[in-house]
């Protein structure tokens, strides 16, 4: 008989992810020709011309299995962030690279130290190796690094950090990282998630990349998928002291890169222009935004990335459904805790003024 005893237990601790609804299902379900999508924080210029160009190309090659080690990507990701390029390893998204992650380092009860609310995803990565969650809650929002530091225990292995954090868009600074790496013992990993890294303009960011020269137990993501608009092809990158690379290589699938993503990559970081106008395009609807959200009367979390965490001062669920009826898919985040506030991603201008005016009207109801 099929019940909870044919699974590992592990399994019965995961809660299925939940995206945001894609705009066809939307369109489809409530019968609406006109759809927006803020709710996954997306580019909404699109991939670069010539990522796109790449693509169409490569259309015709895909009979063949991609370079399983990202050779010329590799060549170019490491000239660029000036590390070597047995400090790098790709991912089919970055989320592929979280559950190597756990593959390669949890172990049955280990402690895994994570913010209260942060991305879902360290969670699976933790629960699927039967792991245990250490919750830590954010303090205004932002990642408390002293309290984080406090928490270890003889017991923790992985610790991750969420910088710019996804939902409240806040991040940690360099003086704070300094001083937190400094509790860190040498065998517990760090993992920087900056899956945002592009967007962030506050000069007390740290650049990450320079603690390698110091730390061996660091490892840094970061991801096509958000300013370089490439969410659809799963890429993403680790990096890391090559011993924590080595080990990570061990569990990762031969060819987990597509073809398209690596040429689509290639492509993308070398048309800096394309990068440049999507976040100057971000910070313009940043801008507006919050005006709006000021005029409103509604709060939000000033954003280090492209999406703001605003409170709407009333049930989110009930927004979010009355927003989707009237084509704007948003975050409800209620299941964070959040049972006023709403995650909207920075879209085009005309996306922006959309979501503003639904949102007036949903608000007078
Ligand atoms: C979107 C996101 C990711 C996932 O990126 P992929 O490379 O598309 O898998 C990882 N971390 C955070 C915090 C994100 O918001």
């Amino acid at each position: 008989m099929i019940n909870d005893n044919v699974v590992r237990q592990q399994i019965l601790e995961i809660k299925p992810y939940v995206p945001g609804k894609p705009i066809e299902e939307v369109k489809r379900e409530l019968g609406l020709d006109e759809v927006i999508k803020l709710a996954s924080n997306e580019n909404p210029l699109g991939p670069a011309p010539q990522a796109i160009e790449q693509m169409k190309k490569t259309a015709e090659q895909v009979n063949i299995y991609p370079d399983g080690n990202v050779h010329y990507l590799r060549q170019k990701l490491a000239t660029k962030l000036g590390v070597k390029e047995e400090e790098l390893i790709f991912g089919n998204g970055s989320d592929e690279l979280l559950a190597l992650l756990g593959q390669t380092f949890i172990t049955e009860q280990a402690e895994v130290i994570m913010a209260g609310t942060t991305f879902s995803e360290y969670r699976f990565a933790t629960n699927i190796m039967g792991g245990k969650i250490v919750t830590v809650p954010l303090k205004e929002y932002t990642h408390d690094l002293e309290a984080m530091a406090a928490a270890i225990t003889p017991n923790t292995k992985l610790i991750f950090i969420c910088n710019p954090n996804n939902p409240t868009g806040t991040i940690v600074t360099k003086d704070e990282v300094d001083n937190f790496l400094n509790q860190v013992p040498d065998d517990v990993i760090v993992i920087f998630d900056e899956a945002y890294y592009e967007y962030v303009a506050n000069p007390a960011y740290p650049e990450t990349v320079d603690y390698l020269a110091d730390y061996e137990n660091i490892i840094i993501l970061r991801t096509f998928s958000k300013a370089y608009a490439l969410a659809g092809l799963r890429i993403g990158y680790g990096i890391a002291s090559q011993k924590l690379i080595d080990y990570i290589e061990r569990v990762r699938q031969p060819f987990n890169v597509n073809l398209m993503a690596q040429k689509a990559a290639i492509a993308s970081l070398a048309t800096e222009d394309h990068l440049a106008k999507s976040v100057e395009l971000n910070q313009v609807g940043k801008e507006y935004l919050y005006q709006e959200f000021d005029k409103l009367g509604l709060e939000y979390v000033p954003t280090g990335s492209n999406f703001i965490l605003v409170d709407v001062a009333e049930d989110s669920t009930r927004v979010f459904e009355e927003l989707m009826q009237r084509g704007v898919i948003i975050r409800d985040m209620s299941a964070f805790g959040y049972q006023t506030k709403i995650r909207v991603t920075v879209g085009l201008p005309e996306e922006n003024e959309f979501f503003i005016e639904q949102l007036k009207e949903v608000l007078n109801n």
